[in-house]
């Protein structure tokens, strides 16, 4: 049995039993296994506040299931990424960005390593309040 054989679960398309890699730190704050601060959670969606933000208002918003990039995405997840997307004007208002068009938000996703991405779970940076910021 090769290696791809192997990792293949019946349960997911993705290669990983139920949708999860069990060695990935945002599957491990999913479960978690590794402490975050919500923002907001369903039963397909996480978000939580980047360790590490950039801006007055920075959290990721992530699929529960394990895609490892952009680059993995496929027809069958956009009914699941039209919901994450559609939760992020509700998400930044309640978190403190101001209102558009004077205040706004950025969103921003890094894919691969060209893309600067530096964990391998989709995830989508939302960005807001009053500038200047670290980064972005
Ligand atoms: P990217 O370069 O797009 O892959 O960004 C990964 C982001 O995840 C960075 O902004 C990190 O600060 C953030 N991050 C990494 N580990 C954690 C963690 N345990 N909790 C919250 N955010 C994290
Ligand atoms: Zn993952």
């Amino acid at each position: 049995m090769n290696t791809h054989a192997r990792q293949a679960a019946p349960e997911s398309p993705h290669g990983h039993a139920a949708g999860i890699d069990p060695d990935c730190i945002f599957c491990k704050i999913v479960a978690r296994k590794i402490p975050s601060r919500a923002v907001y959670e369903d039963e397909e969606i996480y978000a939580f506040h980047d360790i590490n933000p950039w801006a007055p208002v920075h959290f990721l918003l992530i699929p529960k299931l394990h895609i490892a990039s952009m680059a993995q995405v496929q027809a069958e997840h956009a009914p699941l990424l039209g919901r994450l997307l559609a939760l992020v004007p509700r998400l930044a208002l309640e978190q403190g960005c101001q209102p558009y068009p004077e205040g706004g938000f950025r969103v921003l996703t890094n894919t691969g390593r060209d893309g600067g991405q530096e964990v391998p779970h989709l995830h989508f940076h939302v960005l807001g309040g009053p500038r200047p910021w670290l980064r972005g």
